[in-house]
């Protein structure tokens, strides 16, 4: 019979897919001795079959209660007993840690009995007691009974007139558990659920709910986590950081997870729960006062947190209560770091001797990489800065101030800059946390919602800038000496130092663009990044190659480390004043006329490929002869129409019409393009060939290759071959001869295409397109949301390679084309070229080398190496 429950004494860190991140570090630490309150997991498996089937599976309840019965007898107490109650939470706990997205219900077990067992328990504190009683009512009923959460707050609110929660009394405490008892009937219609058993069955089923809560979807979404996981959920006995003030709960961080820097990092709130911290509900004290309130525990914390760090070889984050000068943990995981904070803990712990370079190298990605491309503020620039607050998640915004998550959203749609500025966030406001450029608040610390939220997305944050009055009701904050910024106003803030401005601050490339511009590496960062880049270019197998049509990008390119040009797009090559004379060529009406136009166009493309091949030095320019549909060369039908019925028409323009009419299509994508022009206009790709040829004959060492978009039969490659190969032959030039694949008919024939082809290089925005009938053009605008909406695919597949479909034409292609051709050098040049995950997938289906836009070379390289390294230890990846 399946297994859908596991003591914390029988799970371990491996097990992440069954028992969660949460679940499966709990057991991790108790297996290393650590004080970990006793519990047990209900794993993910249960949680999709409740969601698949909509009843929990056969036996789970069963096992739950088998569980349930060990753990009394283990703590000696019985759930939510009278006189002496044992008290359990259910905490969410999925794979991927998802802050905040999901629910969590503390104090179940409490009752009108219990609480008073309790009291005794905790030696008559009946303030404690009542305190745990109303924050049972209050999670369990905005979690589980669906109330809204802000009639229990609004509550508290008016009890407090303005006093700290803790200044509340166990009278007033009392007298509000029975209000939110009469919110919860006021809601339901029912009483809120006394029976603690049934208080814990509710609470985890609504812990799987909360998997599909809009949020929870929203963040799987943003940050690519598959939505068929499903979460783990985990009943541990409870312990009490609100028992006074030798108790408290605290998070904390074994370096600094902003810049990597070793230390003490955390925040501790005395006489507090679990919960209060990361909803930064009150101000937090640094973690190293503790050591003044209660040495004892702040010592046994840092020899912790030195185990967990030896023991898990990465930055960890933890969260901790103490009850009564006795230290629990109840979390830990490998924590969220920057961007930054990522390269340089990874070289940090090779010269600690605890991981190889090797493994360094797979704990960056290249999605960091790409953020710490990202430019920052020009230091030279005027600021005019208005407070300071905490640097939460590094980088430069500048953006039109915004006080609430729906407005942020309103705002971006117009295609405007925003900075959201709350006084804390919190899990609702995530969609706002996603349109705005930057994120601003007046309270809370690095372990506050705000600022989790944003490092892993990788956006800017400052936190916790108290010196600032936000009021969401005005739509303003006020800052020291009476500035006064209003909803709309420009803001600039900066999440590496953590400062505001007033205005627009001026942004410069970042210190990691410098070093691949060639600048020596001079600060601990850009080293950890010359260091992981020289590995990851060391370990790589795949080449990395540009897309780049200008000699300026082709030059870039170089520098950030390209090994040739993969793709070279002449298209751009007949625009601007040339248009004049592509239109002559459509114009012609006889073979003279076409030919004094492509003679015309000749030296000018000579001009271009000789510069080009220049800028490349040697190294490989994969040039691509003209794709698109010559309508797009020509003047737009609605305007020439016009222009040709008013009364200064020439002949030209009625001529033109008539062209422009006999050339358009309805699906442009599918006609006239690519190699099918080559072979309509007689001369075209010949012109393009000789002047490849003579630029290569100008440039000593330049080695072009030529390569043929669209092809989709073997008969259209052989026709364009010969004639190149003819011309090369005869300006004694050598170039391969090769093809796009970027036709699924080109993929599913590539044995035979390969008998007439050098190269393949796989076009995969085209083999996106075709594969999946998708116009790449429309519809990601269109109806892509949709899509992502009902979980169709998790990311747009013109944005990253679809393994299943497009991978598949690609992996036949590759055996196809090799099996005809031994040595077949293969490439691709789609987008997908310097998308991370197809990085990867072009590595193990054994391409020769990607090409990417220049700016995405570092990451492309970084992500080739990543994927190499976790061929070889695939513990690692
Ligand atoms: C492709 O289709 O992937 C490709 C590189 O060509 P283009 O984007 O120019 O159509
Ligand atoms: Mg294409």
């Amino acid at each position: 019979m399946a297994k859908y429950v596991y003591d914390f004494t029988e799970g371990n860190r491996n097990l992440k897919d069954l028992l969660g991140g949460k679940g499966a570090n709990l057991a991790e630490m108790t297996n290393l001795g650590l004080p970990v309150p006793p519990g047990f997991t209900i794993t993910s498996d249960a949680c999709r079959h409740y969601l698949a089937e909509g009843v929990v599976p056969d036996g789970l309840e069963q096992e739950v209660a088998e569980h349930l019965d060990a753990l009394e007898s283990q703590m000696g107490r019985t759930l939510g007993q009278a006189d002496d109650p044992l008290l359990v939470s259910v905490r969410s706990g999925a794979k991927f840690s998802m802050p905040g997205m999901m629910e969590t219900v503390l104090n179940i077990g409490l009752n009108d009995e219990s609480v008073h067992g309790l009291a005794k328990q905790a030696g008559g504190n009946d303030r404690f007691a009542w305190d745990s009683y109303r924050r049972l009512i209050q999670m369990f009923g905005k979690t589980v009974l669906g109330i809204d959460g802000d009639r229990f707050e609004e509550a508290l609110e008016a009890l407090k007139d303005r006093r700290q929660d803790t200044d509340l009394d166990a009278n007033e405490l009392q007298q509000l558990v029975e209000t939110f008892k009469g919110i919860v009937r006021e809601e339901t219609g029912k009483d809120f659920p006394a029976d603690p058993r049934e208080q814990m069955r509710l609470a985890v089923m609504a812990v799987f709910d909360s998997w599909n809560a809009p949020r929870a979807i929203l963040y799987r979404r943003q940050e690519r986590i598959p939505a068929d996981l499903g979460t783990a959920v985990n009943i541990v006995a409870m312990v009490f950081g609100n028992v006074g003030n030798d108790s408290g709960t605290g998070v904390a961080f074994t370096r600094d997870p902003g810049t990597g820097r070793q230390g003490l990092y955390g925040d501790y709130l005395q006489n507090a729960q679990g919960e209060d911290v990361v909803a930064g509900i009150r101000n937090t004290i640094p973690l190293e006062e503790l050591e003044r309130i209660d040495k004892h525990s702040y010592d046994e914390l840092l020899t912790i947190m030195e185990t967990l760090e030896n023991h898990y070889k990465d930055l960890c984050d933890i969260e901790f209560t103490i009850e009564r000068g006795k230290l629990w943990m109840l979390q830990t995981r490998v924590g969220k770091r920057t961007a930054a904070a990522a390269f340089c803990i990874a070289t940090q712990l090779v010269d600690q001797g605890l991981i190889t370079l090797d493994e360094a190298v797979t704990r960056v990605t290249g999605d960091q990489l790409a953020q710490l491309m990202f430019p920052r503020f020009d230091a030279a620039a005027e600021k005019k800065k208005i407070a300071k607050g905490m640097n939460a998640s590094p980088g430069a915004a500048v953006g039109k101030a915004v006080f609430s998550s729906a407005r942020a959203v309103e705002l971006a749609e117009r295609g405007e800059d925003v900075i959201l500025v709350r006084r804390e966030t919190n899990p609702d406001d995530l969609a706002g946390m996603i349109a705005a450029r930057g994120i601003l608040t007046s309270r809370g610390g690095k372990t506050s919602h705000a600022a989790v939220v944003a490092r892993g997305m990788g956006k800017t944050c400052v936190c916790g800038a108290e010196e600032l009055e936000v009021s969401t009701a005005e739509r303003t904050f006020t800052a020291p000496g009476g500035v006064v910024v209003s909803e709309g106003d420009v803001i600039s803030i900066d999440g590496t130092s953590g400062q505001v401005f007033l205005g627009e601050v001026p942004v410069v490339d970042s210190a990691v663009v410098e070093y691949f511009e060639g600048a020596a590496p001079d600060d601990d960062l850009v080293r950890a990044v010359d260091r992981i880049m020289r590995h990851a270019d060391a370990a790589r197998r795949l080449g990395v190659r540009a897309n780049a049509d200008t000699p300026d990008d082709a030059a870039r390119a170089r520098r950030f480390g390209a090994q040739g040009i993969g793709l070279c797009r002449t298209e751009h090559m007949f625009l601007g004043e040339r248009r004049q004379l592509v239109e002559d060529l459509v114009l012609a009406t006889d073979d003279a006329e076409r030919q004094a136009a492509l003679d015309a166009l000749e030296p000018l493309q000579k001009a271009d490929f000789t510069q080009i091949f220049e800028a490349m030095g040697g190294d490989p320019v994969t040039i691509r002869l003209i794709d698109p549909p010559l309508h797009e060369f020509l003047p737009d039908i609605v305007e020439l129409s016009v222009k040709a019925a008013t009364e200064e028409a020439t002949e030209k323009d009625r001529k033109l019409l008539s062209a422009v009419k006999r050339l358009h299509e309805q699906n442009p994508m599918l006609g006239l393009r690519g190699v099918r022009l080559g072979l309509v206009i007689p001369g075209l790709f010949a012109m393009q060939v000789r002047a490849i040829a003579q630029a290569a004959k100008e440039v000593p060492g330049a080695t072009p290759e030529i390569m043929i978009p669209l092809v989709a039969a073997v008969q259209e490659l052989e026709a364009v071959r010969d004639e190149a190969a003819g011309i090369l032959a005869e300006a004694g030039v050598e170039a391969l001869i090769g093809t796009m694949i970027e036709v699924p008919r080109a993929a599913l024939t590539a044995g035979q295409i390969a008998e007439a082809a050098e190269f393949f290089s796989f076009g995969t925005n085209d083999l996106t397109q075709m594969a999946w009938g998708f116009s790449r053009d429309d519809v990601e605008a269109s109806f892509f949301s949709n899509y992502l909406d009902l979980g169709i695919f998790g990311v747009s597949p013109f944005e990253s390679l679809d393994r299943e479909g497009v991978g598949r034409l690609i992996e036949i292609a590759v055996r196809e084309g090799r099996a005809a051709r031994p040595g077949l050098h293969l490439g691709i040049c789609g987008e997908h070229g310097g998308d991370p995950d197809s990085v990867h997938f072009c590595h193990e289906v054994g391409l020769d080398y990607v090409s990417c836009s220049p700016f995405r070379i570092p990451v492309a390289r970084l992500e080739a190496g990543r994927a190499a390294l976790a061929e070889t230890d695939s513990d690692t990846r």
